[in-house]
């Protein structure tokens, strides 16, 4: 069995603890693995000087799918920046997945199972931005090319045309950003055509907002420019569970890199509290990106059984730690109990 290469990006705070949950946890499926380590992050900042090395980005693009952690982004550090952002930016990761599942657990909507596919590179995070009038008006451009659009609203209607319903919300503000959101809308339904089998519905990104609240059920598959995406993805989280269960992709053309959405949690680190269900979502995602389906739903499944019967951490009302939540996890894909 040729093993899968991955890139393991821990960073700071609880990223390397939820990381080496996630290690082992990949380690006792049937399958082979390489597995690389990378650093990022402000820990990374502190001993090299930058927060993104070059040589992270080469690990990245050198193997089949990298999974990260979490970074700690200080705001008041001269010269410091994310290296989230500039990581998408620099490895084209256009495409970003968030899917928002019901769990078995009484914090969670029931009959949810939607999927935000955000633009990862362009719109108001395109890093465009000035002050004029000696800082007296501050300015970001809002970028949204066609190319930029027509290749994620094709992965979206890629992404809708595999699932059950087949129901694609493109979201935007056509009415009042004409120009940026209509460019983007407009390309949704010249693609539209090519998908007879979508269905392509359209909704302004406030009445979307309150729609996901009202009745999120109604959703299947929702694609949306960068910071509208980056809003309602966390909007969508927080009635299937919230932080510590949340998991996204990040694609592009020549890498893919995975990770919980949640932050590095400097109030958890080191106290061994941390969620690890979020990294191994994000596995899982990760899993099926690499062409091992049926070991991510195995993931899946193990970890669903474990959330429906109380082996979880304190965020979802257990009291177990992360070790402990990692290896009921394995437990129950490996024995089919916990
Ligand atoms: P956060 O996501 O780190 O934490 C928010 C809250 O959720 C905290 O109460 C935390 O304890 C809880 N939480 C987060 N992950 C959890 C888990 N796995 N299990 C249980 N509880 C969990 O957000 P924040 O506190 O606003 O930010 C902390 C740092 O993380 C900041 O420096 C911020 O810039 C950075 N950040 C990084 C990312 C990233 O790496 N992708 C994302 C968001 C924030």
């Amino acid at each position: 069995m040729t093993p899968h290469r991955v890139c393991l990006l821990p960073g700071d705070g609880i990223g390397p603890e939820v990381i080496s949950s996630a290690e082992e946890v990949l380690s006792a499926l049937p399958l082979e693995w390489e597995f690389a380590r990378a650093e990022i992050g402000y820990g990374a900042y502190e001993r090299l000087g930058t927060s993104l090395p070059e040589p992270s980005l080469d690990a990245i693009r050198g193997s089949e799918a990298a999974l990260f952690g979490a970074v700690t982004t200080p705001v008041a550090v001269p010269g410091y920046f994310s290296p989230v952002v500039r990581m998408r930016q620099s490895l084209v990761l256009y495409a970003n997945l968030r899917p928002s599942r019901s769990i078995p657990h009484p914090s969670s909507r029931p009959g949810v199972d939607l999927l935000i596919v955000r633009e990862n590179t362009e719109g108001l995070y395109s890093g465009v931005e000035r002050t004029e009038d000696n800082g007296r008006r501050a300015i970001t451009e809002r970028i949204i090319t066609r190319d930029g659009s027509e290749r994620i609203l094709r992965k979206a209607f890629e992404l809708a045309r595999t699932r059950p319903r087949k129901i694609l919300h493109v979201v935007h503000k056509a009415n009042i950003l004409r120009a940026t959101c209509g460019l983007f809308r407009q390309v949704a339904l010249d693609l539209a055509p090519e998908y007879p089998e979508v269905e392509l519905r359209e909704m302004l990104v406030d009445t979307c907002a309150m729609e996901l609240v009202r009745a999120p059920e109604q959703f299947d598959v929702i694609v949306t420019t960068n910071l509208f995406g980056d809003i309602l993805s966390d909007e969508a989280c927080m009635f299937v569970g919230g932080l510590g269960v949340a998991a996204s992709a990040n694609l592009g053309r020549q890498a893919a890199v995975f990770e919980p959405v949640h932050g590095s949690a400097p109030d958890l680190a080191g106290t061994g509290k941390a969620n690890p269900v979020a990294t191994l979502l994000a596995a899982a995602l990760m899993l099926d990106h690499i062409g091992e389906t049926a070991c991510a739903e195995a993931l899946r499944r193990a970890i669903e059984a474990c959330i429906a019967a109380g082996r979880v951490t304190a965020d979802l009302g257990g009291t177990l730690t992360t070790k402990q939540a990692t290896t009921a996890v394995i437990r129950q894909m490996q024995n089919g109990t916990s």
